[in-house]
């Protein structure tokens, strides 16, 4: 079985050569400090080589048939999974994620690679009914050319995946740009595409720890037809300025502000269940993380009281250490973003329930906390945490509920827990989110569109409709016949 030490690559991926780039930057384990690698640090001049690479690339990787694709593709997926454990560990290296978590990360980035195996051959164009009789009108559906994914670290593989694989099966190449706290997982992908047999220039890896410089690069050099980005939502709003200059496609997967709403007639077991996944995986900082638990004012001091008594299990420690349910935050700016939103909840009058410091472990490690009597005054009612801290705001009516819910300029994932059927229907259709998930924790999946409204973003990634976002239309119409 390959180790992780096997596919730790310190070189940057460009036209099916491994560069080492004339810099390099540091890359280090968040539980120890203990450096990893000193990883290739391209310059904007290499990352245009990289996009001449993948420009160069096109021509034949589009005249591929999908079959051709997709058993690349295939071969891809059984790779990842074929190396699941070193993959995971070497997430957990770089990223801090408990073991377990990476595993489950691979096996779900994993997913999109088979599921757009098997998509690459259904993208179909359509034939219309014609405006005359000496005419036909054709729609072809084509790959959009060279795409530019730039990634972040909370999720350093699957992230990768959910855009590569659809712009692949599209017949796009792509120039990846890893966030610089996680590239050694990108360039781990990298290799295995390589030995599956992607031809040099279809993937290319541009690692680099100057992000803005790199993000200029690749939002307008014209070459690059499409930008899809997963990341804040103050970078986000950047590149889609700087993609005005060239009119370049964006997809946007951005911040958000997730609401976990408990009704009154909720199984609140369940309920704390969800909240605990929902809150406290990857140490609070995913995208689609509760930021904001809204409790019903008759199942309010229970609910808190349970919940707590769930985050006091878990365990906090190094990712790679049995029975760890939470690692360290990415750095210390997380850490001090945490302590800030905590430390203004307590001088508004919030109640601190559990937590609330730096774990005795140090470094980043950080206790799970539970902030009660959280108002919409404080600082948590509008900013993502992104860390591991649980607010509690009270509510008493559905009405007021759905108001507080949309009451942010995000609009990715809202959660709720109810049994009356009526309300379900009502709640889910009055939130304005791209994705609801009902008496459910975790809604993550390649079958189903993720992605948010407002602010949180543009495009989905996943089904069917992720594949889109790598074609464009071509109507042709046919005269004279
Ligand atoms: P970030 O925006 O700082 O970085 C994301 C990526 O953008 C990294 O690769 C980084 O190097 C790069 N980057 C940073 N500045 C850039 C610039 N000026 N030009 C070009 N590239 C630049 O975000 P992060 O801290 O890595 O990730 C956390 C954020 O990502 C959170 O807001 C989270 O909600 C969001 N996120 C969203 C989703 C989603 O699907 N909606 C998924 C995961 C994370």
């Amino acid at each position: 079985m390959t180790t992780e030490s096997e596919l730790l690559i310190d070189k940057a991926y460009v036209a099916g050569q491994w560069r080492d780039g004339v810099r390099r930057f540091v890359v280090t384990n968040p539980a120890t400090g203990e450096v990893l690698a000193e990883v290739a640090d391209l310059t904007a001049e290499e990352v245009r080589e990289a996009v001449a690479a993948a420009e160069a690339a096109w021509p034949a990787w589009r005249r591929t048939t999908a079959k051709v694709r997709a058993a690349l593709l295939r071969r891809w997926y059984e790779a990842i999974m074929a190396h699941q454990e070193a993959l995971a560990r070497l997430m957990t290296l770089e990223q801090g994620k408990p073991l377990a978590e990476s595993r489950g990360e691979v096996a779900y980035g994993a997913a999109f690679v088979e599921y757009y195996a098997e998509e690459a051959k259904r993208v179909a164009g359509e034939t219309l009914p014609s405006h005359g009789v000496d005419k036909r009108i054709l729609v072809f559906r084509e790959p959009i050319g060279v795409v530019a994914a730039i990634t972040p670290w909370n999720f350093p593989l699957a992230m990768i995946t959910r855009k590569c694989a659809p712009a692949l099966a599209a017949g796009c190449p792509v120039v990846i740009k890893p966030a610089e706290a996680t590239p050694l997982t990108a360039l781990a992908l990298a290799r295995l595409a390589e030995d599956a047999g992607f031809p040099a220039g279809v993937i290319n890896v541009v690692t680099a720890a100057h992000p803005a410089e790199i993000g200029e690069v690749l939002t307008t050099d014209p070459r690059v037809r499409k930008i899809s980005f997963t990341g804040s939502t103050p970078v986000g709003k950047t590149l889609l300025a700087q993609c005005a200059g060239t009119v370049k496609k964006a997809s946007m997967e951005l911040g958000g502000n997730a609401p976990f709403i408990v009704f009154d007639d909720a199984d609140l077991d369940a309920a704390v269940e969800g909240a605990v996944a929902s809150k406290y995986r990857n140490s609070g900082q995913t995208c689609v993380c509760t930021n904001r638990l809204l409790v019903q004012a008759g199942v309010y001091d229970t609910f808190v009281e349970k919940l707590a008594a769930r985050v006091g299990e878990l365990k906090v420690g190094n990712g790679l250490e049995d029975g760890v349910a939470q690692g360290p935050l990415i750095n210390a700016a997380a850490v001090d973003k945490v302590q800030s939103h905590i430390a203004d909840a307590l001088e508004k009058g919030g109640r601190l329930v559990c937590g609330g410091e730096p774990h005795a472990l140090g470094g980043t490690f950080f206790e799970p906390t539970i902030i009660a009597d959280v108002t919409e005054e404080m600082r948590v009612a509008r900013d993502e945490t992104f860390g591991p801290l649980a607010p509690v705001f009270r509510f008493e009516t559905e009405e007021q509920a759905i108001a507080m819910a949309n009451a942010t300029e995000f609009g990715l994932a809202a959660y709720f827990y109810a049994r009356d059927y009526r309300r379900i229907w009502r709640v889910m259709e009055g939130l304005e989110y791209g994705m609801v998930a009902v008496n459910e924790g975790i809604l993550s999946t390649e079958l189903a569109p993720f992605g948010g409204v407002k602010e949180s973003g543009l495009g989905r990634e996943g089904s069917r409709h992720g594949l889109d976002e790598y074609t464009e239309l071509k109507y042709v119409c046919v005269g004279g016949l």
